[in-house]
């Protein structure tokens, strides 16, 4: 409605006004945990401003801010705890990334501990202009940096990892903030990317959510490659421990998501009929997901080759499958 548009509009207004109080705050304030967090995460003065990164650690920042905008826009914002009468800053002390959509208003933020303190990030609620679900960071700015015959978006876990990389001149990355990606994710990494490739941690968390997400690109007929760093490494602790050329040969050692786990339950089932039918009716309901014919029938040939089996036959399950949901 026209009420909800007025709201929309003065809400970016409102995060605005922050992002912008927050930076200057941040270049300005010399407190020395903040420093030693900037120096020991190397983040200068060019990433501070490239990512418009900031800091609130106190109110006052804000109290011509607070003053300017209606009470229901300030609340409706998420960012604020009322107490008493008064407002308080849910992301007091923190380092700030601001989250972006697409016409790059800022939608909310994320706020860092400067510490090992928990939790170590805090966001912005879900609200009127912000749905984590919906939204990758950095799309906003890499999108002007995909070019070429074949667009390929990186897709990390955080924000440092975003930042780093586009540190190291490799800008084509965006995060879902987390590992848990969606159908909205995976729609937008498709309408801008021809190729996607998973840098997801080096840890067994990192690895489940490549493996998980499986589906979520299925059902958007778009099929991720995904690469694996070392254990314990992401893609910010690996360029700084180990530099870009390491790097872009991890990059290079890309698997497709979808023959990798075909390979793996081959592999796994190698000597037992009854686990090889399981995993082959497993994939069948798989490729059911797929709703373009073209991708679907190379999956088909792909599967029949790895198990050794009849496509023929093998599709008929995949058809049936079909059917039965129908
Ligand atoms: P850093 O490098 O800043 O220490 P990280 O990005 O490596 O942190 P991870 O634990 O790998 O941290 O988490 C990956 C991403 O998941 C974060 O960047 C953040 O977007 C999201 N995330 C992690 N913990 C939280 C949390 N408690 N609340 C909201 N989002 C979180
Ligand atoms: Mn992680
Ligand atoms: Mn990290
Ligand atoms: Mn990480």
């Amino acid at each position: 409605s026209e009420s909800d548009r007025k709201i929309s509009l003065d809400l970016y207004e409102f995060h605005k006004d922050i992002m912008i109080a927050a930076k200057n705050n941040l270049i300005t304030c010399k407190k020395n945990e903040v420093l030693e967090f900037l120096a020991r995460r190397d983040l200068n003065d060019d990433l501070i401003n490239e990512f418009d990164i900031g800091y609130l650690d106190s109110l006052d920042k804000l109290s011509s801010i607070l003053k300017k905008y209606d009470k229901d826009i300030v609340k409706s914002s998420g960012l604020f705890y009322e107490q008493d009468g008064f407002f308080s800053f849910k992301l007091k002390n923190r380092l700030l990334f601001p989250i972006k959509n697409l016409r790059e208003k800022v939608v909310g933020f994320s706020g860092r501990v400067t510490d090992d303190s928990l939790p170590k990030y805090i966001n912005s609620p879900e609200t009127q202009i912000f749905s984590k679900r919906k939204i990758l960071y950095n799309l906003d700015k890499t999108k002007k940096h995909l070019s070429g015959e074949v667009k390929v978006l990186y897709v990390v876990e955080g924000y440092m990892d975003v930042i780093r990389m586009w540190q190291y001149g490799i800008k084509n990355v965006v995060s879902p903030m987390g590992t848990a990606l969606t159908e909205d994710h995976v729609s937008l990494l498709k309408r801008y990317a021809d190729e996607v490739v998973l840098l997801f941690d080096g840890d067994e968390a990192g690895k489940n959510a490549a493996m998980r997400s499986l589906d979520v690109f299925l059902k958007n007929s778009f099929i991720p490659f995904v690469v694996f760093l070392n254990k314990g490494e992401d893609p910010d602790s690996f360029l700084q421990k180990f530099g870009k050329e390491k790097f872009l040969k991890i990059l290079d050692n890309k698997y497709d998501l979808f023959e990798l786990i075909i390979k793996r339950m081959f592999k796994k089932s190698i000597n037992n009929v009854n686990l090889k039918t399981k995993y082959l009716k497993i994939l069948q309901s798989k490729l059911v997901l797929i709703k373009d014919e073209l991708l679907k029938e190379s999956y088909i040939e792909k599967i029949s080759k790895i198990f050794g089996i009849d496509p023929q036959i093998f599709k008929k399950g995949v058809d049936f499958s079909t059917a039965k949901r129908i």
